[in-house]
């Protein structure tokens, strides 16, 4: 019998209150510990892989996830259900509610987390900086009074001295923060700050603090158990942000003199023993550039996103550890038993639009990983639907290696050879931040982001047109290809096979990024393709072994559109003839009065029907097509003898659309 059972307070199954690469990373370790494990899902997730993860399911409600994995009754109601002993929360969603610890409480399911009064304590940034404060933990320097009158904040401000910070004092994941610059704009930033902190979080007070120029982000991991017992499992510095939400995090924080680590630590372990702090936290703090005093900012008391890799140096699982301390065991190790090796780094794999403002990306996954040589933590496989209903990040990719450099390294070639296909992704992006020289000598910031990308990021042009030309090679010389596919075949001269002299063909291609005209060369010499001015050599596709340049080529045909992905950039493409529209449909309607799509695309309007007369340089249907409306004309008089499209399908090139029999050849 497994000592979770025999435990003070048994745990045999586990609820998950969570969705994404947080449930399933839980379930994973809850399976490997013996317990029968629940998911839950709304709507949107049946049949995502935390479902299949658990040995049962159950739906709690539509997408939204006010409906869903916000609704405590539904998610306490599944737990009754079917049993479940206990329900760890995750992170994000319920984690930080105290209502929900309460609620559990009285249901009488163990929470996996800490005390409802420790949750409802570090709930609050004022209440947790009081706290820190009274218990000598040096905190950012700033206001965190009850009284939360204009004037009293407009003069706090100014004795704080601008710029300041106004924070949501109930806020989290970034959100809720606006800096102010000069006292003019103070009144008016409050106001909207407490708009914005009672509709987003249900409380309008918020606190000030001094606001930090180019500051890092360093926290420390920290476990304490019923029995007394509270340790540290070291720090991680996760200074990478993007709207003050991390990207890049990693353990240990390099770069820091012994000195300021044991500050960290001391800090951190005084504030979990002043709340009594059982479970998994996490103490975070700030630290100015050059200085080597860090002040404390908030406590998250729940698992963290980056845990990894802190479980990386560690060895220890901090799911395991959790569900240990909830089930009223003691902890496994003292303090000086716990030792950090080497150094580990995550990224957070976000379906974002890192070249549109990390606007989120929707769309469906048509291949994800699998990948050696890095911890992959996912929430998304193979068909997985992506939406607006919750956040943005999809999975994170975690390497460790004996030394920091080595890790960079290993990460960066990990995300070299994953497969992400079907929706853009940060992807290439995070592989961009961690070549920089900022990153790879451990100087960031949390200004890394608008100091190395100041104009925003946009994939490196030689990396776009190289994996523009793979896709269109890989849509004229893959599998089911267009070369075969496009009436043009033969009229081009274009050989697959054993052409004398090099043949060339031109192609456009509209992928996430834009569209660009390029050239596919191939010859006896080999292959190569030229966009814009410059030749590319080419690999030519081999199914799954197709290497070029020493990294694999992922490609995959879905209808039209071509999936590729190449060192970390992928995209969906739709390739074709690079062809006068007017004069193809000419040609190839000449004689035969057949009409055909001239480009892979979607038809938007057809004009006529089976027996209609039709006029010579009538419309007789219209398609988008490479973003841009093709209009398709009768090339001469006749009447309609069958249509074989309607508006909203999507045809590929060449496919036979509207026949018209021209009146020459009518009896
Ligand atoms: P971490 O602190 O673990 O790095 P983040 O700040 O990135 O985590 O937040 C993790 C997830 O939890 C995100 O989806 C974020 O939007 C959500 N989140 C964090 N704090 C809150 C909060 N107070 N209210 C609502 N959502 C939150
Ligand atoms: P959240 O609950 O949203 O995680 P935090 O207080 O932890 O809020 O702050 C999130 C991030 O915002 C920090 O990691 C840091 O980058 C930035 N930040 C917070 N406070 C300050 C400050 N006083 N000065 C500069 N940046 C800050
Ligand atoms: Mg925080």
């Amino acid at each position: 019998m497994s000592r979770f059972a025999t435990a003070p307070n048994p745990i045999r199954s586990l609820l998950v209150a969570n969705r994404g690469e947080i449930a399933v990373r839980v379930i994973r370790t809850a399976r490997a510990l013996g317990l029968r494990t629940i998911a839950v899902y709304s709507d949107a997730d049946a049949g995502a892989p935390h479902v299949r993860a658990a040995d049962e399911a159950v739906r709690i409600g539509p997408a939204s996830a006010a409906e869903s994995y916000l609704n405590i009754d539904a998610i306490l109601a599944a737990a009754r259900a079917t049993g479940a002993d206990a329900i760890h929360p995750g992170y994000g969603f319920l984690s930080e509610n105290a209502g929900f610890v309460r609620a559990c409480d009285a249901a009488g399911i163990t929470f996996v987390g800490p005390s409802a009064d420790a949750v409802a304590a570090m709930g609050s940034k004022i209440a947790a900086k009081r706290i820190a404060a009274e218990h000598g933990v040096p905190t950012v320097p700033g206001y965190h009074g009850d009284d939360q009158s204009p004037e009293t904040l407009a003069r706090e401000a100014e004795r704080i001295g601008y710029p300041v910070l106004i924070k949501a004092s109930a806020g989290g994941g970034g959100r809720g923060m606006r800096a102010v610059h000069k006292a003019e704009e103070f009144s008016s930033a409050l106001s909207a700050a407490q708009a914005e902190a009672t509709s987003a979080f249900g409380d309008g007070s918020v606190l000030l603090e001094r606001f930090i120029g180019r500051p890092r982000h360093l926290e420390v991991q920290v476990v304490g158990d019923a029995h007394g017992n509270i340790v540290h499992l070291f720090e991680r510095d996760c200074s990478v942000q993007r709207n003050n939400q991390k990207v890049i995090e990693e353990a240990p924080a390099p770069n820091l003199t012994p000195a300021a680590r044991e500050a960290l630590q001391d800090a951190a372990l005084r504030l979990a023993r002043a709340i009594g702090y059982t479970s998994a936290g996490t103490v975070e703090f700030i630290m100015e550039e050059g200085s080597a005093e860090p002040f404390f900012l908030e406590m998250n008391t729940r698992l963290q996103v980056e845990h990894p890799v802190t479980e990386e140096i560690t060895g220890v699982d901090l799911v395991e550890w959790q569900l240990i301390v909830a089930a009223g065991l003691p902890l496994p190790l003292a303090q000086a038993q716990i030792h950090a090796r080497g150094h580990a780094i995550e990224v957070r794999l976000a379906a974002e639009r890192a070249d549109q403002g990390f606007a989120p990306a929707i769309g469906r996954f048509v291949r994800v990983g699998p990948v050696e040589g890095m911890r992959l933590d996912t929430g998304i496989a193979d068909g997985s639907e992506v939406g607006l209903h919750y956040d943005s990040m999809l999975a994170k990719a975690i390497a460790w290696a004996p030394s920091r450099a080595e890790a960079v390294a290993r990460l960066s070639a990990g995300l070299a050879r994953l497969p992400v296909l079907g929706t853009p992704t940060n992807q290439a992006f995070l592989k961009d931040c961690l070549a920089r020289p900022d990153f790879a000598q451990a100087r960031a910031t949390t200004r890394f982001l608008p100091e190395n990308f100041p104009e925003g990021w946009a994939p490196e042009p030689r990396a776009l047109a190289r994996v523009r030309a793979l896709a269109a090679a890989f849509w004229m010389w893959g599998p089911g290809g267009g070369a075969a596919a496009t009436p043009l075949h033969a009229r081009t001269g274009f050989r697959v096979m054993g052409a004398r002299r090099p043949a060339r063909v031109e192609l456009d291609v509209s992928d996430d990024y834009g569209t660009a005209k390029l050239a596919l060369i191939r010859g006896p010499e080999g292959a190569s393709a030229e966009v814009e001015g410059e030749t590319l050599p080419l690999t030519l596709p081999s199914g799954e072994g197709w290497v070029h340049e020493g990294l694999p080529v992922f490609s995959l045909r879905d209808g039209d559109t071509v999936h590729l992905a190449h060192d970390a950039l992928a995209l969906s493409a739709q390739v074709g003839l690079a062809i006068e529209i007017d004069s193809l449909a000419k040609v190839e309607g000449a004689g035969s009065g057949a009409l055909t799509a001239p480009l892979p695309g979607l038809v938007t309007q057809v004009a006529v029907r089976p027996g209609d007369r039709v006029a010579q340089g009538a419309t007789v249907l219209q398609m988008e097509a490479m973003k841009l409306v093709h209009t398709l004309a009768a090339h001469a008089a006749g009447t309609v003898a069958a249509v074989h499209c309607a508006a909203g399908d999507t045809v590929r090139a060449g496919a036979l659309l509207v026949e018209i029999t021209p009146d020459e050849e009518e009896d």
